[in-house]
């Protein structure tokens, strides 16, 4: 192999976005993925049966069209086209009806009965303010360039979701509306932070919708491993890096994993201090997960979910918060809240004729072996009755399978580690994608701004490895 300027370890969205980062600077990058497919946390495959198109992690990929970086890109032209689906997000409720998130803040608020002014100057203002706040949002710490803004949304963001919701909304169902888009952030709703899952998810609806790329989130994938190879970049599948030592030299190393992988991988290298740190680095709780083949739409009771391509399967805040609660407190939740999402009903490209996929998981305790199939099917039978007679083949994987398929994602945690106020601002170590090994980074969502699929880890790792080696 031609000796590389720089090496990236591990294929997900923010090891490609390191990549594409270096080759943009003219650097020469190779990347090592130890699965035999390209993606990390975005592929898909036939989990289920032929023709059939899941996605094995990620399906909603509102980050990755909100992100500063993956916009930039000409991913088009490599053929990713993001699908915006009816309706962003359903809530459906026992008597049969459904909160609505629509692309427009207004005509969201319009479905919330007395909740609509308190709901239009929530969302309204953020998504105003959106500019000002995204680098803050999606990066490490810095000195704000609009702090008046950022302490306004701040105030807000760091405040416990439960709390938030009752203070701001009357309506039960706009309560549980952002309880659980706050709940995507895997931590119980009555901690610090928990709000901010929900501003920021929430705002992204508005702003540029809980979209889908046609073809599932594999295309993204293909598109930005095809426009790393147009900058000079390689992607070398199915090679796991078990040490440092067995690379080639290279000005960089940038590593798209969670602490505790790295550790295996470099930690002889690192001083004690550091590695302790690491070691003392938290995960949190894991995801139990399943993917159908359906002969059929999911039977909604409300009809609104059908115009949806995600639906919140909850009920109410109160169902929400004990869900997260007892996942945190290990606890298995008898009445999971499952997030779900139908995306066929949008882009036919995924099933044969008239057949459809649902995708879902919930959270349980880190590592979990609980079979949460037998749950997760009831809350969805409670809002769709006759659901489970349009089930054609499953697919269900449990915390361990999940860590299987990606050995960042320990004991089932797929966010890479516990986002609190500690994990937040000093993730993994107060200095983020820095090591106190020359050339070596972390660039993986145990990074700023963590979680999802944006590419902003990666995007700043590569950018401190330039900075550095120009220093
Ligand atoms: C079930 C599930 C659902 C999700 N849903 C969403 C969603 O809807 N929207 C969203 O935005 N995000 C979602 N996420 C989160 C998102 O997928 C991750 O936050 C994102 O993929 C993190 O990207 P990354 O590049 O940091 O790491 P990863 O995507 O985890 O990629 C790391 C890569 O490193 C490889 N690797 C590990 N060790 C080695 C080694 N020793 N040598 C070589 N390669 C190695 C792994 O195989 C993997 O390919 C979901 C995740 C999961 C698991």
């Amino acid at each position: 192999m031609p000796q590389p300027d720089a090496i990236v370890i591990g294929s997900g969205p923010n090891g490609l976005a390191a990549a594409i980062t270096l080759a943009q600077a003219g650097w020469k990058v190779t990347v090592f993925e130890a699965e035999r497919t390209i993606g990390g946390g975005a592929r898909s495959a036939e989990l289920t049966l032929p023709g059939f198109q899941h996605d094995i992690c990620s399906a909603v990929h509102a980050m990755a069209a909100a992100s500063p970086f993956l916009r930039t890109l000409p991913l088009q032209k490599y053929g990713l086209e993001f699908i915006e689906p009816e309706a962003q997000l359903a809530h459906p409720f026992d008597d049969g009806t459904a909160a609505v998130v629509e692309r427009s803040v207004e005509q969201t608020a319009a479905g919330l009965g007395r909740d609509r002014a308190a709901y239009v100057r929530l969302f309204g203002g953020l998504v105003r303010s959106w500019p000002r706040l995204e680098r803050a949002a999606l990066g490490p710490v810095t000195w704000p360039r609009y702090p008046v803004s950022l302490a306004a949304f701040g105030l807000r963001a760091l405040r416990p979701a439960e709390r938030l919701a009752r203070s701001l909304f009357v309506e039960q169902r706009t309560r549980a509306l952002f309880g659980a888009i706050s709940a995507h952030g895997m931590l119980p709703l009555d901690r610090s932070l928990t709000a901010g899952f929900g501003l920021v998810l929430g705002a992204m609806a508005h702003l540029v919708g809980w979209v889908m790329p046609r073809g599932g989130a594999q295309k993204l994938t293909d598109a930005l491993v095809a426009h790393l190879a147009t900058l000079g970049g390689e992607v070398v599948a199915n090679h796991r890096i078990a040490s440092l030592d067995e690379l080639p030299p290279a000005r960089a190393v940038l590593c798209d994993l969670s602490p505790r992988p790295f550790l295996r991988v470099a930690g002889q290298r690192l001083p004690s201090g550091y590695r302790r740190s690491l070691e003392r680095y938290r995960y949190g709780m894991g995801v139990f997960k399943v993917d159908w083949a359906l002969d059929g739409p999911i039977p909604w009771r409300a009809g609104e979910c059908a115009r949806a391509g995600t639906v919140h399967v909850c009920g109410t805040l109160e169902e929400v918060v004990q869900s997260e609660r007892n996942a945190w407190t290990g606890l298995v939740p008898e009445r999971p809240f499952v997030l779900l999402v139908q995306p066929t009903l949008f882009d036919s490209s995924r099933a044969p004729a008239g057949k459809h996929i649902a995708w879902a998981y919930c959270h349980v305790p880190a590592g979990s072996t609980a079979d949460m199939l037998p749950r997760i099917e009831a809350q969805i039978e409670r809002f769709a009755p006759g659901f489970r007679d349009r089930v054609l083949a499953r697919s269900v994987m449990n915390p361990a399978d999940i860590e299987a398929h990606n050995a960042n994602l320990i004991a089932g945690d797929i966010g890479s580690g516990v986002v609190d106020l500690r994990q937040f601002f000093t993730r993994p170590t107060w200095r983020t994608y820095s090591t106190p090994v020359r050339g070596l980074y972390i660039c993986s969502a145990a990074t700023p701004p963590g979680v999802g699929v944006h590419g902003m880890c990666g995007y700043f790792a590569a950018q401190r490895a330039i900075a550095d080696a120009r220093a």
